[in-house]
């Protein structure tokens, strides 16, 4: 299985260095961000599965990235903000971010807050076609996205 990809986008160095290994070392493939802009590019660019995006960030703030990439970017968005800004993290969600965690938080609950994005995400976006979407046992496989069932590489009429 391919690994997950997430952007992880926070000015704070050593936030950033912190989160990049909890998450590599929890089976995702990280990549980095330290500005609004950069962020918006990355996303652009590498379209990662999920970005956790910090909101007080410069050059671009975070819910300035937020509501640029909602109109076409539809994978899950963590939001980071600071302990006490209630208003960012309401206007956040209203852009369409899928959860917030505020700092500090412990490396447990923000990977529990992942998984769970990442599930709502799956069944919304179940049956829509997705290239993984095949199921095999030994010489049996299903094709989900061609609705097809093949044994032994022949294709099986149903
Ligand atoms: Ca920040």
């Amino acid at each position: 299985m391919n690994r997950k990809t997430v952007l992880i986008a926070e000015d704070d160095l050593r936030i950033l260095d912190v989160l990049e290994k909890l998450l590599s070392a929890n089976g995702y493939q990280a990549l980095t961000a330290v500005n609004g802009q950069a962020a918006l590019q990355m996303i652009r660019s590498h379209c990662p599965d999920m970005v956790l995006l910090d909101l007080g960030l410069p050059k671009m703030s975070g819910l300035e990235v937020l509501q640029q990439v909602r109109q076409w970017y539809e994978r899950p968005v963590i939001v980071v903000s600071a302990h006490g800004l209630e208003k960012e993290k309401v206007r956040a969600l209203d852009l369409g971010a899928d959860d917030y965690i505020t700092k500090p938080f412990g490396a447990s609950e923000l990977l529990a807050r992942m998984r769970t994005a990442f599930r709502h995400h799956n069944v919304q976006e179940s049956g829509m076609g997705n290239p993984d979407s095949s199921y095999s046992v030994g010489d049996f496989l299903i094709d989900y996205n061609q609705r097809k069932v093949f044994v032994e590489g022949v294709e099986i009429r149903l």
